[in-house]
């Protein structure tokens, strides 16, 4: 099941992409495997998909430690000052900064350990209260500010959009994400390349393809519908 549902998800991917006229290399599926046990990403592995994404850092450490070192881990969930140092030198991308000070944190923990640390600024481009994210406005001159940093690289923008029940309801938070990475890239900032855009989850991943998500981060239409009950 899981992996005939990875397939279908990559499937789909590549129409978008084929659709858009993009090139499906461009495009990383992040199998989002949150709540799933290791044994899931396990059998995924052996199917050939390296790039899993979690959004605790306890849990993403409990399977980091069991599972094959050559795994691509992606932080997309809200990220705690005080838990940086478990991961800096573990993930492959944080996707979700927010704040100068949690990218002050990042650089400082990276220094330590020698690593250089790619991350995603988060925007709440949807102004949704419920979500954590900079408002649009406020993005390139933060962008700025961390690029400055040592030890952290701005790689550039994600968004979580709201859920809705057409994908195409979302069409617009994703080109606006979109558009405000090309504002950003035109502002010439020393270092700054903004090029990859995390956007995109099980209901709406293709409209997201289409308007240029160079990262899409799938978790139900994969692995089924999360059980919160039990805590892992
Ligand atoms: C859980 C999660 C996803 C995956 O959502 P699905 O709807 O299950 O595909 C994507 N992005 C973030 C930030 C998440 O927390």
């Amino acid at each position: 099941m899981l992996t005939q549902n990875y397939d279908t998800v990559y499937e789909n991917m590549k129409t978008a992409c084929e659709k858009a006229g993009r090139e499906q290399e461009d495009v990383t599926l992040i199998a989002v495997s949150k709540t799933y046990p290791a044994e899931d990403i396990s059998k995924l592995y052996a199917h050939g998909c390296r790039d899993f994404g979690e959004n605790k850092v306890q849990e993403l450490l409990e399977k980091y430690e069991v599972l094959p070192k050559d795994i691509r881990w992606h932080m997309i969930g809200h990220l705690q000052r005080n838990k940086v140092k478990y991961i800096v030198d573990k993930v492959h991308l944080i996707h979700s900064v927010d704040s100068l000070r949690l990218a002050e944190e990042i650089s400082k923990e990276a220094l330590k350990k020698n690593v250089t640390v790619n991350i995603l600024i988060e925007v709440n481009v949807a102004q949704e209260e419920s979500k954590f994210g900079l408002k649009t406005e406020e993005t390139a001159a933060l962008v700025e500010q961390i690029s400055a940093l040592p030890g952290i690289c701005v790689k550039g923008l994600m968004t979580i959009a709201p859920y809705v029940e057409n994908a195409e309801e979302n069409r617009q938070y994703f080109r606006n994400l979109k558009q405000l990475s090309v504002d950003i890239m035109h502002k010439n900032i020393d270092n700054v390349t903004v090029g990859s855009l995390s956007m995109g989850m099980s209901g709406d991943y293709c409209v997201a393809v289409e308007e240029g998500a160079t990262y899409i981060r799938v978790g139900t239409s994969i692995f089924g519908e999360r059980d919160y009950s039990q805590k892992m």
